[in-house]
């Protein structure tokens, strides 16, 4: 039987009545004939709220929660213990759902479905998946249902993917078991030319490239993550996304295929906004200690560039839980220059050659209110840092005039 893995987010599972339609959904799946792999999200905003308490355990035995005194930060191992255990929820409630159905179902977590990492806590890549006990349970006739965002490492320490993590453990059982299609569900029905939160007028768009979908995710499109993305690239696996109860082909409904689709399409255009990020300059010479540094640091560093005298890049804090202690050991790194801004965020237009055509950047710099702080372009992405307060009202300015309605008035111009 083809196998399909089918991944639902945390909003999709939110509470027992969101989670039982999701049973129904799976139900239906199966009853159609297919063996069905299920990830699942820690419920609503569990991950956040386990983080809360986290950081409310970390506060030094003479401070109360509510002074909100600076803590040390927690580790990040024990971190990856506690937010585990989010998924662990879902997975387990969603399995007792199914047996409530009359189905037969298990559940797995991140280890037992044979899910390898490398040993960053927060943040790690899945090297290896080996996911013997899901194919025999898939033989016995059973649902697997499996708890996202997580694995473990080599040394058997329980790892935690980085943040919107379930999206990748989806696409990586996905491709070690050769399924058919992976669905990833979750509260919008696919991807659009923008947050549909945030720009009303967003363009859906039901086809994309990997090239354009990572480039996206890369720069903040949280509705795919970006390692899930360049696994699928990889592994030549289609990602459907799709919008939790809507059935597929029925009318009005819509989905986005991200696959092999030519790119060369100049309207598959999107404008992506990264708030959370810290922006680094330094003197040039500084570079070989700041590379060191941000290695021990697991530290990602976003468009570095160097020239003759400075050198700059950003880094996302997503996935930074202990940013105030990183923040310390680099200003104690003895990097030469070193300034450290936060309140800033990342602007992207992300589309074909729209980093690379002077006409396309013009246009960009001119509909901004000030010059923005850097700029970076790439032949698929064009990127400011710019303060969060501008973000967003300069991201309705660059989808009104060079979004996907823009680009293909423009090319029917010169057709
Ligand atoms: P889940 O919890 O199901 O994984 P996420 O919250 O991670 O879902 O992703 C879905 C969200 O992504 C949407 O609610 C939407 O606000 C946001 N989003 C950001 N950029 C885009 C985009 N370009 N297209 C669609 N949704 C987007
Ligand atoms: N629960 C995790 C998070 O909130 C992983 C996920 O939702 O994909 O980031
Ligand atoms: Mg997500």
């Amino acid at each position: 039987m083809p196998i399909v893995v089918q991944k639902y987010g945390g909003s999709s599972v939110a509470d027992i009545g969101k989670l039982r339609q999701v049973a129904d959904q799976v139900a239906r799946t199966r009853a159609a004939g297919d063996d069905v792999v299920v990830v699942v999200s820690a419920m609503g905003k569990t991950t956040d709220n386990l983080l809360g308490l986290a950081r409310q355990a970390a506060l030094p035995p003479d401070a109360t929660v509510e002074s909100g005194s600076a803590a040390p930060e927690p580790a990040k191992r024990e971190l990856d213990m506690l937010l585990s255990t989010g998924e662990r929820v879902s997975m387990s409630l969603l399995s007792i759902a199914m047996h409530a159905r009359g189905l037969d179902a298990v559940s797995f977590t991140g280890s037992q479905s044979g899910i390898i990492t490398n040993d960053r806590h927060f943040d790690a890549r899945i090297i290896e998946v080996r996911p013997h006990r899901i194919e025999d349970e898939l033989a016995r006739g059973r649902i697997v249902i499996v708890a996202g965002y997580q694995g473990m490492s080599y040394k058997r320490e329980i790892t935690t993917l980085g943040r919107g993590g379930s999206d990748t453990t989806a696409v990586a059982l996905a491709a070690a078991l050769g399924a058919e299609r992976c669905e990833i569900y979750s509260d919008v029905d696919g991807v659009y030319s923008a947050d549909p939160r945030v720009i009303a007028d967003a363009r859906h768009l039901p086809e994309l490239d990997y090239e354009t979908m990572q480039e996206m995710a890369e720069c903040g499109a949280k509705v795919l993550n970006a390692q899930a993305v360049e696994w699928a690239r990889r592994h030549k696996v289609a990602i459907i996304a799709r919008k939790t109860g809507d059935v597929a082909g029925r009318p009005g409904v819509r989905e986005t295929v991200v696959s092999e689709v030519a790119s060369a399409d100049a309207s598959r255009r999107a404008v992506v906004v990264q708030k959370s990020v810290a922006w680094l300059t330094a003197e040039a010479r500084a570079l070989s200690r700041l590379l060191a540094a941000a290695e021990r640091l697991s530290l990602p560093l976003g468009d570095l560039t160097v020239g003759p005298r400075e050198l700059m890049a950003w880094t996302p804090l997503i996935n930074v839980p202990n940013w105030g202690e990183v923040r310390t050991e680099l200003s104690g790194a003895s990097l030469a220059g070193l300034s450290i801004r936060e309140g800033h965020g990342l602007l992207s237009l992300v589309g074909v050659e729209v980093g690379t055509r002077s006409d396309v950047v013009r246009a960009a710099l001119a509909c901004l209110d000030a010059p923005p702080e850097l700029v970076f372009s790439h032949p698929l992405r064009l990127s400011c840092v710019l303060p969060d307060a501008n973000l967003d009202a300069a991201a309705r300015a660059w989808h009104e005039r060079l979004g996907p309605g823009a680009a293909a008035a423009a090319s029917r111009l010169t057709a």
